[in-house]
């Protein structure tokens, strides 16, 4: 859909043609990837997912804003809703994840003189819950940080291809090619049983 921001939903990163999407829509405006089955598979919501990468991508639709924070030789990726992962809240009855606040990146707020994530759980700059995580950029190189150590085996685990930390890495954003999708999508029509 030309001028419009979007949201693709995919079954996996696997699903024909999921590479074809890219990370930006055909006419270079801002996209997002929700793998529904390996959410599902997680045991996590779709809409918890879905919400996820709309908040982080209306805080930061290119996928390139940082922040400095508390150790003054990394600078933290500025996604809104990796720090308080896991955390959700009910709207009209569909669970929708929390996220930070712009308070949550800057240093000089003191612990508990402000409102810093939508559900109030934390309680301080930079924290990160026990279901969340970070990214950040030390000495050259892209890393996690995790809310604790069962989060780190979590994530481990999971299929993170084609989420937003793996496209910081790759610093230039490409624009979804319309021909490629509609190739693997031809392919996907003709080995469809009938
Ligand atoms: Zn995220």
């Amino acid at each position: 859909m030309p001028g419009a921001w979007a949201v693709i939903f995919l079954d996996d990163a696997d699903q024909p043609g999921a590479l074809a999407y890219h990370d930006l829509t055909p006419d270079g405006l801002p996209q997002s990837k929700v793998f529904v089955r390996t959410t599902l598979q997680n045991g996590d919501l779709v809409s918890v997912s879905a919400s996820h990468e709309l908040v982080e991508m209306l805080v930061d639709p290119a996928i390139n804003l940082m922040s400095t924070g508390p150790d003054r030789r990394t600078v933290y990726a500025y996604e809104a809703a990796d720090p308080v992962e896991d955390l959700s809240f009910s709207v009209n009855g569909i669970a929708m994840t929390d996220f930070v606040y712009p308070a949550y990146f800057e240093m000089f707020h003191k612990p508990g003189s402000t409102q810093f994530d939508q559900m109030k759980k934390v309680t301080k700059p930079f924290q990160i819950l026990p279901g969340g995580y970070q990214i950040v950029f030390k000495g050259g190189t892209w890393s996690q940080i995790y809310g604790s150590p069962e989060k780190r085996k979590r994530f481990a685990r999971e299929d993170r291809r084609g989420h937003r930390s793996e496209e910081r890495r790759k610093r230039i954003l490409k624009p979804a090619s319309p021909t490629e999708i509609a190739r693997a999508n031809a392919r996907l029509t003709r080995s469809a049983p009938p």
